[in-house]
């Protein structure tokens, strides 16, 4: 048997499953709110084209919109100022072989159920490496935090001073550079925590993930039904032309162990 055979058969007879990491497009999904003087992202919208009536007897169709950025999304390279000049950095132009990958799974769960500002440190990187083996250059990195269960104003958590929602810290996005990921994934709205306007660098790891060609996932959930490692996570944007992001489905593929 080829492994293609070998891993349909598994998928047939259920020793492999398929995991939803993706949040439903919805009107009432939060989607990030900057500071005033910004431009604003838009949420998702869907409009009724027709639906079996005079506008169409037989069928139904929708006109949907939104912002590249809503919803259980993918961040391209080009999305931040220091992967303007990246190579293929938009979302039509990247190596499709990206979009498919080892994934390994920090839980930060309990920490962020403590501290809602809870950043990732190198520390606990080594930490899960101790226990799970060397994240592999290539794989997908995603940060575990059950954020993905807050709804409504709790998700984006907006005080007076801004956003507060967990991330990773400097030194933790430069440990995972330094490990060769190909991308890094939150439940949050976004890859950075939402102080992280003060961090150094502000937003790491928008400036440091994206300036060195590397991918971001946001607004994932279902991150405690993964194995720390050993999963495979298929994550293709739309191919939009210049595109610096896009809602998509994430689908993780993870094995029974016997
Ligand atoms: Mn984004």
């Amino acid at each position: 048997m080829t492994v293609l055979d070998t891993l349909t058969k598994a998928l047939a007879g259920g020793r492999v499953q398929v995991v939803d990491l993706t949040h439903t497009l919805d009107p009432d999904f939060p989607v990030i709110v900057l500071p005033a003087e910004f431009g604003q992202c838009a949420r998702f919208r869907m409009d009724e084209v027709s639906a079996y009536d005079h506008r169409g007897p037989a069928w139904k169709w929708h006109n949907i919109s939104m912002s590249e950025h809503t919803g259980t999304h993918f961040d391209a390279p080009i999305h931040w100022v220091t992967g303007r000049d990246v190579a293929n950095g938009s979302t039509d132009a990247i190596d499709p072989a990206a979009f498919i990958g080892p994934v390994c799974v920090i839980d930060c769960s309990v920490g962020a159920a403590a501290d809602e500002d809870y950043t990732l440190q190198p520390a606990e990187i080594e930490a899960w490496e101790a226990a799970h083996g060397p994240i592999p250059a290539g794989a997908w990195v995603l940060m575990r935090t059950d954020w993905s269960r807050r709804q409504g104003a709790e998700y984006l958590n907006l005080r007076a001073d801004g956003a507060h929602s967990p991330g990773p810290s400097p030194n933790a996005v430069r440990a995972l550079l330094d490990r060769g990921i190909i991308g890094f994934g939150t439940e949050c709205v976004g890859t950075d925590a939402g102080q992280a306007a003060h961090f150094d660098p502000p937003y790491p790891a928008h400036a440091m993930l994206h300036g060195a060609g590397k991918y971001g996932l946001q607004c994932l959930k279902n991150l405690d039904k993964l194995p720390p490692t050993g999963a495979v996570l298929i994550c293709p944007p739309l191919k939009i032309r210049g595109g610096t992001g896009s809602p998509l489905r994430v689908l993780a593929l993870v094995e029974e162990i016997a």
